[in-house]
């Protein structure tokens, strides 16, 4: 069961469920609140502890306000862009044919001759994809023979709220492209977290355990994530 309680401006999102503890947490991006509670607990209760941690609660969300945002990119001479987690000053060059290339520190634009300003995002974007659709055959492979799943389909997208998705009753994943500029292991560490999904439909305590077992490092590369920009809404506790 869930439900909303409204503390001045906050708003609390409620979930109550077969668990003994009360948890309270703060998600960025938006410093969104959430509180689980066992089933049996009443509103007011919730309420009054709500109120009693609203001075943690506002520390939270400051803090996530105060988190390295992505900005808008112009791919020009200087910029920092990241590549699996690695730093790169972008260099700009026109020649006959359009791509991308890493070169010690350096990520090289190379676009047509007389192209506009506006191509040089769908170069990026397109190499982005394909280091990602390069990347993901083999943890796949890997993975889904190590856990006895098969997905129907791994496909890469651009998602704003979430890392990776799962529909298990079509097998099929998408990994958010964004991945592309994080270390390798969170890569890994999603596409374990959605293939468990094929095993376990919720994140009950079969599908921790399943990922403590596959990865148990699990948590560490969670933080990775959860210290940036975009949130996997569903599996933060
Ligand atoms: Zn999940």
């Amino acid at each position: 069961m869930a439900a909303q309680l409204k503390l001045g401006d906050t708003t609390v999102h409620v979930i109550l469920k077969d668990i003994k503890n009360v948890h309270l947490s703060v998600y960025p991006p938006t410093g969104r609140v959430r509180i689980s509670a066992p089933s049996r607990m009443d509103l007011n209760t919730i309420r009054a502890f709500a109120i009693s941690k609203l001075g943690w609660i506002r520390r939270q969300q400051k803090q996530i306000g105060a988190q390295e945002r992505e900005w808008p990119r112009a791919y020009v001479e200087r910029e920092t862009h990241y590549v699996w987690g690695r730093r790169y000053l972008m260099q700009v060059r026109e020649g006959a044919r359009s791509g991308v290339e890493l070169k010690h520190d350096a990520i090289i634009l190379c676009q047509r001759k007389g192209a506009c300003m506006t191509r040089r995002h769908e170069i990026m974007q397109d190499w982005y994809r394909q280091q990602l659709k390069d990347a993901i055959p083999e943890l796949q492979r890997k993975w889904a023979a190590r856990m006895g799943v098969s997905p129907t389909s791994i496909g890469v997208r651009r998602m704003k709220t979430m890392w990776g998705s799962c529909s298990p009753d079509r097998g099929a994943i998408r990994i958010n492209l964004e991945l592309v500029k994080k270390p390798r292991e969170c890569l890994e560490y999603i596409l374990v977290h959605e293939l468990a999904h094929l095993l376990e439909h919720t994140h009950n305590n079969r599908f921790i355990a399943h990922m403590d077992r596959l990865l148990p490092d699990w948590r560490h590369r969670r933080d990775e994530l959860n210290r940036l920009p975009v949130p996997h809404e569903d599996w933060i506790y």
